[in-house]
């Protein structure tokens, strides 16, 4: 399709479908025509040159406003673009618009926004959940009105919203793209990720922005780099494959539906010749309340400098001595975060107080270390980031696994359920919306490469995206095994046709 097509088809897209709340900002027509034209005429026609690309309102861009779905940031234009948006522009990709999404990444669903909920629409016109917290990156990639759309994922906000809308949901291994100029909700989970409508497309985009950059101190450096790449050509992976299947994840509340999509896909990629382990990764069950201690705990620390005088829109009142000031920090904090960013900051404020902070923060970083550990005994590739000759056992020790075989992958459902409808979600209250994440928070504890799949439940896959009847199935692999994440995504793509 010309690039002048795509735009026209875009354009025409955002009309008929009236967006769904996907987009709280949108490149100017006439912006996006002229960009379409110098694209076309300026580059050699890379894997992404002309390509319309829709990012989370948390990426910051210097041609449109960044809010983070904030009213603390609703008057925000960042003075320059995050590293990933350079690279995108330079290799020719042109930003559509920029997606909504949970205020500051925060949230499952894409409700809590200053800016109104993300919807898809299911069977009956229902309106249903298009996941969070990158839901309208994922609702204007389901819906083609983009390419493909950077999100980012901290806990499961790129894999979630991708099964809930059918599309794919990939999180790179941590540090290997760059989160220089991408507001930051949790720093040591925070992942920019891809969302496309197949696994192909989300590896030219990876390709386009996978490099090393100086600005961003977790940026894993270039001699890591060929370390692992070294490695694993070293590693000389066997096929058929060893698929592990990790029995933890076969929860009682996973819906039915979703089971049996498991079993199938694991069934025919036993008939293509890859061999199927049951592993045991027992620190699952503490995973997710370890993430949702972690993860308030970093975010109340990075949002403590949106107070309307360093950051942020300011609500009316004198400034000058401390108590003043407090007064107008108070006010400003109060009127301009919305009540999930509110219950993190108060929740994480907490749990690193000198009352708390060695029974609820350090033991979640010891879960987090648990967590890791179980993955690194069930996959045959050592952890590249370990010393590979290990001092002794630490002393809180977990059994081994109850399988000895050693796999190369893992392949587990992404939610427990299919997308609920907005009105359940009304009902629900906050604290078991953070169930849909019990899947995806594992391997963001262990910074591990994960990418989530539509796969039908049944043998007749015709257009069941976008009514909520795909089942997002996820692929893990060891840290730095992106390669291998892409490979297997692929293949279960095939497979589900
Ligand atoms: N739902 C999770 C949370 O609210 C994950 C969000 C994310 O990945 N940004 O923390």
């Amino acid at each position: 399709m010309s690039l002048l097509r795509q735009a026209q088809k875009f354009i025409a897209n955002q009309t008929a479908r009236k967006n769904f709340n996907a987009f709280i900002s949108l490149a100017e027509k006439s912006a996006l025509l002229r960009t379409i034209e110098d694209a076309e005429a300026k580059h050699g026609g890379g894997p992404i040159n002309g390509k319309l690309i829709a990012v989370k309102d948390n990426i910051c861009t210097s041609d449109l406003p960044t809010t983070a779905a904030s009213s603390i940031l609703k008057s925000f234009t960042s003075p320059y673009d995050a590293t990933v948006i350079k690279q995108l522009r330079d290799a020719g990709s042109i930003v559509v618009g920029k997606t909504n999404l949970d205020e500051f990444g925060m949230g499952s669903h894409s409700t809590h926004s200053f800016f109104g909920p993300v919807q898809q629409s299911g069977d009956n016109g229902r309106a249903l959940t298009a996941g969070g917290s990158s839901g309208g990156s994922a609702v204007a990639v389901a819906t083609e009105q983009s390419w493909a759309a950077l999100g980012t994922d901290t806990g499961g906000s790129v894999r979630l919203p991708a099964a809930y809308t059918g599309i794919v949901g990939y999180k790179p291994s941590y540090g290997l793209i760059s989160r220089w100029g991408v507001i930051a909700y949790a720093n040591s989970l925070d992942t920019v990720g891809i969302l496309a409508r197949d696994s192909q497309s989300a590896r030219k985009l990876f390709n386009a922005i996978n490099s090393y950059d100086p600005k961003d101190p977790t940026s894993l450096p270039p001699s890591t780099r060929s370390q692992i790449a070294e490695l694993l050509s070293k590693n000389n992976r066997k096929t058929p494959l060893r698929i592990g299947v990790p029995l933890e994840y076969n929860i009682e509340e996973l819906q039915p539906i979703v089971r049996q999509a498991w079993i199938r896909i694991v069934n025919l990629l036993t008939q293509l010749g890859h061999t199927v382990h049951p592993v045991s990764l027992p620190t699952t069950k503490h995973a997710l309340s370890a993430y949702y201690v972690l993860a308030p705990a970093e975010a109340s620390s990075n949002l403590a400098k949106y107070d309307g005088i360093r950051f942020g829109s300011r609500s009316a009142g004198a400034d000058g001595s401390p108590e003043t000031n407090s007064v107008l920090f108070a006010k400003t904090r109060g009127q301009n975060f919305g009540g999930e960013v509110k219950r993190r900051i108060l929740l994480g404020a907490y749990t690193l107080s000198a009352e708390a902070i060695d029974n609820y923060f350090i033991q979640a970083q010891k879960v987090r270390r648990l967590v890791q550990r179980d993955f690194n005994s069930v996959f045959s590739f050592p952890n590249p980031l370990l010393d590979p000759k290990p001092g002794p056992a630490p002393h809180d020790t977990i059994p081994d696994v109850i399988e000895s075989v050693k796999v190369d992958v893992l392949v587990c459902p992404t939610a427990p359920t299919l997308p609920p409808t907005l009105e359940f979600l009304d009902r629900q209250a906050p604290v078991d919306a953070y169930m849909n994440d019990v899947f995806t928070v594992p391997a963001s504890l262990a910074g591990l490469p994960a990418i989530s799949v539509p796969v039908s439940s049944s043998l007749d896959r015709a257009s069941k995206v976008l009514n909520g009847e795909a089942v997002g199935i996820q692929v893990i692999a060891q840290y730095g095994d992106d390669e291998l994440v892409l490979e297997v995504a692929k293949m279960v793509e095939e497979l589900s046709q």
